[in-house]
């Protein structure tokens, strides 16, 4: 029962209110405590499930409006609420107000991000008579460590890796004032008590003198440093030293991969890169991403073939004092190829660089950086790890039920999704599962994160892909097993986030690399007829042969031979990006497309701007990272064009097929002609955005749909989400895609999860 205002009750005024949200372990119950105080109530607070629960009381009628709004618009940084619900209560005559202890095991207790130093501990840090002056681990209940250091909960220091530093009197002193900042600051330390850093020589393991002020000076003279941080190690080296960038890169055996780069402050990043309002809001947030931005100045070796930079700000106290004597470093993870980010000595780090700068506060959850571009002032997360995980999603109410799920996503760039209680809780970013380290690390985290939130699934989710390593996972759990099918669980996504009800249909766009279809088939450029029950293929990319497999992903100029075959009917025409190919090479695979060997067909979009980047001159002829063809090609195209090439829609009835092969004749004969590949790009891309837009008219048409869904990691590709999104606006069409994850197989999870709940909630009926 809501009402304004409290209601006078025998002796006085008191009320309920409840507030759900992440407001536990981020100082919300002392800021309660003060606020109370302010406005001279009695009453207490405690932790319950999902949120806190308060009790004020007064004698004299009050402003208690004002006190609910003081509490949504004072509330410490870290918190988030979600909703507040209140009701008149009945007096009792409180003496004081309190701060209740919560029983363990009685809530659904939320685990804030790690976030980054605030501005009150940045300031003390840096004035000179503090006892914290210069401290590496300074960090109050508004910053610092929480999800990486956890354990287990209830977030308490002695489950988080603080458990091993015994608190001084002072730092004990501040812990227990309510009124202090460090009020219940589970990490709270300080020189005397708590963790320290050191320098190290990598091979002998012998401390070096003079700590951080010298690690920064080994960097300016080029040497590379592995750094530890929040949720595992950086590898640092000067940024604009472009021999001792070529080492790091011989070292992380990456010639082209982008490197991150931490800048000292926003300043510096305007040197480089071009800076929108909303880029540096984001920048300078508390969970302080990695944005890839505009270029503005080329830093060589940083970025190659790219129009963009990837930039970040220091986020713990260590990074701020290293930056003092620096401007620019590259901070890239620490792992050797196709492995998890290090976060122990022990992992192996010394053997990538000579001096190590590390402290002795553990790391328990290892997490990289996240990383996204803003579109139209939103994120777009190519990857969602460390200042984001494990901040829950809510599900729709109608999709609430009262059992646990655990969704295991796809094989690449994985991440694992938990279900209980309304709220699905997603993982950072795990990687490839087909590596063997990176198949611990997703198994190491379901036990993490299950026991973390007491989570106790009954329902396993994967993917419909018989040999993915998640599929087997799941048989063996003993657990009832649903699969989803990869495009149908990418769509569902972006309508569990944006909490879309049930019987809603959509058009889901799955532009993507792969995912294994019903057909056996590699399927990637979809259009689905969904909702959260089942899907219909309503139209996807017309099959080609991807000669080679798995190789035909690696090298671009397999996937231009085979759409090419595809047009001309086996007759090649003069090809000028061809002639990069040796003729034996040449001659293979185009028999093997033509005997359909090792040839399996596939309607992948990705493979699609493969085939055109490397048409262009853009891809190298073997790739070095996933979607380096596609980045290249996107990077290249030429803002501000209209103009686009033909497509054809074929079949009359579904699934409709689309065929590139006017797109592939028209622009193989415009690079005949010399036409620039950034106009080539330009065309390309406005015409994949002619199809989604044909598309969506059909599906108006035919079904009266007028929901559009953007899913997949092409759709990574900012100037196709732009223009498509724009075009389907114009028309009046709700689009949607993912904000708060990526659109990649990152947010695989979060559809499995979707999808359980729903067949789950019908079954029950
Ligand atoms: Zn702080
Ligand atoms: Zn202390
Ligand atoms: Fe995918």
């Amino acid at each position: 029962m809501k009402t304004k205002n409290m209601i006078k009750r025998s002796k006085g005024y008191a009320a309920d209110v409840v507030v759900f949200g992440v407001v536990q372990g981020v100082g919300f119950r002392p800021f309660i405590y003060r606020l109370a105080h302010e406005y001279q109530y009695k009453g207490w607070v405690k932790n319950i499930g999902f949120g806190v629960e308060i009790r004020i009381e007064s004698e004299k009628k009050t402003d208690f409006e004002g006190f609910l709004k003081d509490l949504q618009e004072k509330k410490p940084p870290l918190s988030q609420i979600e909703e507040t619900i209140h009701k008149s209560a009945s007096f009792q005559n409180i003496k004081d107000f309190t701060i209740k202890k919560s029983k363990p095991g009685e809530s659904f207790v939320f685990i804030s991000p790690d976030i980054s130093i605030c501005e009150e501990c940045h300031q003390e840090m840096m004035n000179h008579p503090d006892r914290r002056f210069h401290y590496p681990f300074i960090n109050c209940t508004n910053c610092g460590p929480r999800y990486t250091i956890v354990k287990s909960l209830p977030y308490d220091r002695k489950q988080t890796t603080m458990q091993g530093f015994k608190m001084c009197q002072d730092c004990g002193t501040e812990y227990t004032n309510p009124h202090d900042r460090r009020y219940h600051a589970q990490p709270i330390a300080c020189p005397v008590c708590g963790p320290q850093v050191s320098l190290l020589l990598s091979k002998t393991g012998k401390e070096i003198k003079g700590g951080i002020s010298k690690a920064a000076s080994l960097i300016k003279q080029g040497q590379i440093l592995a750094v530890k941080g929040l949720g595992g190690f950086h590898l640092i080296c000067d940024a604009k030293n472009y021999e001792v960038v070529r080492h790091l890169r011989e070292i992380k055996e990456r010639k082209t991969k982008p490197l991150a780069l931490m800048a000292r402050d926003l300043t510096t990043i305007e040197k480089y890169a071009f800076l929108s309002t909303e880029e540096k809001r984001i920048l300078v947030s508390a969970r302080r991403p990695i944005i890839l931005l505009k270029k503005k100045r080329e830093i060589k070796g940083i970025a190659p073939f790219l129009d963009e930079t990837a930039f970040m700000l220091p986020y713990t106290p260590l990074h701020y004092l290293l930056l003092e004597h620096l401007d620019l470093i590259v901070a890239t993870s620490s792992n050797k190829k196709d492995a998890p980010i290090m976060k122990e000595e022990e992992e192996g780090i010394g053997e990538l660089c000579d001096y190590l700068l590390t402290h002795d506060r553990p790391i328990h959850m290892r997490a990289d950086d996240s990383v996204l571009r803003v579109v139209n002032s939103e994120p777009l997360f190519l990857r969602r790890a460390r200042g984001y995980v494990p901040y829950p999603q809510r599900v729709p109410k109608e999709l609430e039920i009262p059992h646990h799920i655990l969704a295991l996503g796809g094989e690449l760039k994985d991440t694992i999704s938990l279900y209980k209680n309304g709220y699905v809780i997603t993982s950072q970013f795990l990687g490839d599962l087909d590596e063997y380290q990176n198949y611990k690390y997703f198994k190491e985290t379901i036990h993490h994160l299950t026991k973390l939130f007491e989570v106790k699934p009954e329902v396993v989710i994967s993917d419909l892909h018989p040999n993915f390593h998640t599929t087997r996972y799941a048989q063996k759990s003993g657990l009832p097993h649903f699969q989803v099918q990869h495009h149908f669980a990418h769509v569902l996504a972006p309508l569990l986030e944006h909490k879309i009800p049930p019987q809603n249909k959509v058009l889901g766009v799955s532009l993507d690399g792969y995912g294994y279809g019903e057909d056996g088939q590699a399927w990637g450029g979809e259009f689905l007829l969904a909702d959260y029950s089942s899907y219909k293929r309503f139209a996807h990319f017309k099959y080609v042969p991807l000669p080679g497999g798995d190789l035909a992903a690696k090298q671009p100029w397999r996937m231009a031979i085979s759409y090419i075959m595809d047009a001309f009917d086996s007759k090649l025409p003069e090809v000028k990006a061809l002639e990069r190919i040796s003729k034996n090479k040449l001659k293979t695979v185009m028999s093997m497309i033509e005997q359909k060997i090792n040839s399996p067909l596939s309607s992948s979009c990705g493979r699609l701007f493969d085939a055109v980047s490397f048409l262009a001159g853009l891809s190298p002829l073997e790739v070095e990272f996933e979607a380096e063809a596609p980045m290249r090609l996107e990077s290249a195209a030429k803002d501000g064009k209209e103009e686009s090439y033909g497509f054809s829609v074929e079949g009359n009835k579904l699934p409709y097929q689309i065929s590139f092969t006017q797109t592939i004749k028209s622009l193989l004969k415009d690079l005949a002609k010399e036409i620039p590949p950034s106009l080539v790009s330009a065309k390309f891309h406005n015409t994949l955005a002619r199809v989604i837009v044909l598309m969506a008219d059909r599906a108006r048409k035919d079904y009266g749909i007028n929901t559009v869904v953007f899913v997949g990691g092409v759709f990574l590709n900012k100037k196709l989400l732009q223009r498509a999104k724009s075009l389907l606006e114009r028309k009046k069409f709700n689009v949607l895609r993912t904000i708060n994850y990526s659109p990649n197989d990152e947010s695989i999870s979060i559809g499995q999860i979707a999808y359980g709940l729903n067949k789950l909630k019908t079954k029950k009926g």
